[in-house]
């Protein structure tokens, strides 16, 4: 099935400037950007993406990395690309990530872990919403 995923290259991939490798990797797997911008989100905006995670020991700390510098977010397009993004991103803790992974390659710690991808349709739609302002997406 043709989907859209919302995908994030977060603060320290930026930061190390391999936004160019990460496209790479999802090119490969047929995965199209429809949108795309970068983002430097306020602390508020990082709260209210993740406010899922909100009572999670890690919240704090995941909040306040994820707005230390600007984020890559893209809309990406492809068949089963829920689940596909996921693959080509890994395991959340680069420690237990597949080799030739996004997190295996260029995560530093669970945290630190370059990447996000929307876990399934609900939380893509919610996703590709919180971000519809920053991508001038329609509707
Ligand atoms: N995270 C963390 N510590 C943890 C689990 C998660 O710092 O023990 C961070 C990490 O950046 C992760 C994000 O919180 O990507 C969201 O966690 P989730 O469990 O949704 O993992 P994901 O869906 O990103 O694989
Ligand atoms: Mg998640």
């Amino acid at each position: 099935m043709n989907q859209k995923t919302l995908a994030i290259i977060k603060p320290d991939a930026v930061q190390r400037n391999v936004i160019g490798e990460i496209l790479c990797m999802a090119q490969e797997r047929d995965l199209v950007p429809v949108a795309a911008k970068l983002i430097h989100l306020t602390r508020e905006r990082a709260q209210g993406f993740y406010h899922v995670h909100r009572d999670k020991g890690f919240f704090d700390s995941l909040t306040e990395y994820m707005c230390e510098g600007p984020i890559f977010v893209m809309v990406l397009e492809g068949e089963e690309a829920i689940e596909g993004w996921r693959e080509v991103m890994g395991a959340t803790d680069p420690a237990q990530a597949t080799q030739g992974t996004i997190r295996k390659r260029f995560g530093e710690n669970i945290e630190r872990n370059s990447a996000h991808g929307s876990d399934g349709p609900d939380t893509a739609r919610f996703e590709i919403d919180f971000f519809s302002g920053d991508l001038e997406l329609e509707g």
